[in-house]
């Protein structure tokens, strides 16, 4: 190889490095700018728009907050108009359909409020979904996609160590997300 050409290919290789360790697919990244923990590889920023989410925005504003509290790997940002995440409201079950990890939509329900169940551990547990997170109704407050089926008295809306955990490998390994709905709960069977 000539010396020009040398010269030429090395800047190219270098970028092309740079664009594969400082980009992943999906929705983006960047580096944390803020006071939390140290964070040794690039943060997936999930963004939001609650823009439909009508009665439920601060509530939802809250369950985001809670999420980016305890993850160093993703962190939700709110924005208006295109976003990985629609958040709207409606008469129905509170549920999520994600479209891959970190992407999709969530409806707030009204009717599980209309029940008793707090609303934002409705919207952290929805939002678990959009993270990769499924189902496990074992009826412990503790847990936040017990959901539904930890009842009406519980008002956890803050992910236990193990589901953080999930999380975290989660958009570490980019995993693949099954897709579906998830409903927050059926009514409650008649004694
Ligand atoms: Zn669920």
């Amino acid at each position: 190889m000539q010396p020009r050409a040398i010269r030429f290919v090395l800047p190219v290789l270098a970028l092309a490095l740079f664009t594969l360790v400082g980009f992943s697919p999906g929705s983006g990244t960047a580096l944390a700018a803020d006071g939390g923990p140290a964070r040794s590889q690039a943060t997936t920023v999930v963004t939001y728009d609650a823009g439909g989410a009508a009665e439920f925005g601060d509530v939802v504003r809250r369950a985001t907050g809670i999420w980016n509290e305890h993850l160093s790997n993703v962190e939700f940002e709110a924005v208006d108009g295109s976003a990985d995440v629609v958040i709207l409201a409606d008469d129905g079950w509170p549920r999520a359909r994600p479209t891959g990890l970190g992407t999709g939509t969530v409806w707030m329900g009204r009717q599980a409020v209309e029940e008793g169940h707090d609303p934002t551990r409705i919207a952290a547990h929805e939002l678990g979904h959009i993270l990769g997170l499924p189902d496990r109704r074992t009826g412990v407050c503790e847990e936040l996609m017990s959901g539904h089926s930890a009842g009406t008295d519980c008002t956890s809306a803050t992910p236990n160590a193990a589901e953080v955990a999930e999380v975290e490998r989660n958009f570490s390994a980019d995993v693949f997300l099954p897709l579906g709905t998830h409903v927050y709960g059926e009514p409650t069977p008649a004694p």
